[in-house]
């Protein structure tokens, strides 16, 4: 199996057409790739796929705990990722499923901390970086400008949900940092580094 054939039955909140243009994205460039924000695996699937047909790394990071908007009453909560043990909030079994039935446990790497745990850490440049992880503005600018420097000049830096306020204001934050609009799709913005 791939990531494509099995994406529609991961949880998560993309549009097919916008995994199709993160894929082709994803697939372009030389150098590894980062994911920030996994959930349960969603995007990773498509940009997994193209990581692996190209030969290359995808790292995915998370600290699987959830944020605000998967709370219960919240908008986005999935009573099946609470752990029925600890109570808690636990997507990282469902990302280790989903990387299993889609043949990319070869190909993926989770990096399982916060943004804020593992930014400084970074080292990497990498070809393409896909954004989808805090929802608030101090969170995603954080995001965007830890994260953005590290996408190699002629790479690609990717939003989701740009129609949310604070994330419009972190594309814009972006443009700032270099970055030039190439493509969208729905929320999805996808920006080039000159
Ligand atoms: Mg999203």
């Amino acid at each position: 199996m791939s990531g494509r054939e099995i994406v529609d039955t991961v949880p998560g909140w993309l549009h097919r057409a916008e995994g199709e243009m993160l894929y082709r994205y994803a697939a372009k460039g030389v150098g590894p790739l980062l994911e920030v924000g996994s959930y349960c695996g969603k995007s990773t699937c498509w940009i997994g796929d193209a990581a692996k047909e190209t030969g290359r790394v995808l790292f995915t990071v998370d600290h699987h705990r959830g944020s605000p908007e998967m709370l219960p009453v919240a908008d986005c909560y999935n009573p099946d990722v609470i752990d029925p043990v600890t109570g808690r909030h636990d997507t990282l079994i469902h990302l280790r499923r989903t990387l299993e039935r889609a043949d990319l446990e070869g190909t993926v790497v989770p990096v399982v901390g916060s943004s804020g745990q593992v930014a400084p850490w970074w080292r990497l440049k990498v070809s393409f970086a896909f954004i989808d992880a805090a929802h608030d503005r101090v969170g995603v600018m954080f995001d965007c400008e830890s994260w953005g420097p590290w996408v190699h000049h002629g790479g690609w830096l990717a939003f989701h949900d740009s129609d949310i306020p604070g994330i419009a204001s972190a594309v814009d934050r972006a443009r700032d940092l270099g970055f030039e609009l190439v493509d969208e799709c729905e929320s999805l913005k996808v920006l080039q580094r000159s």
